[in-house]
């Protein structure tokens, strides 16, 4: 009777390593680490207004500090 379970008491050892890999690999990555990224910013070269990255799309030119 207690075999039933064996298999049971297994999977539900492997349902809770993953659940501590996925809860580790989350704490792991900062949610808002650069938030400059979501800022506007004007192009020094082309004076575009990029919405969204640190490099202008049109020509390429990296965000100023
Ligand atoms: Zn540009």
């Amino acid at each position: 009777m207690n075999y039933f379970f064996i298999p049971l008491i297994f999977l539900m050892g492997i349902m809770i390593i993953i659940i501590c890999v996925l809860y580790i690999q989350r704490e792991e990555t900062p949610e808002n680490d650069d938030q400059e990224d979501l800022e506007e910013w004007t192009c020094p070269d082309c004076g575009f207004a990029v919405q969204l990255g640190t490099e202008c799309p049109f020509c390429y030119t990296k965000k100023p500090t």
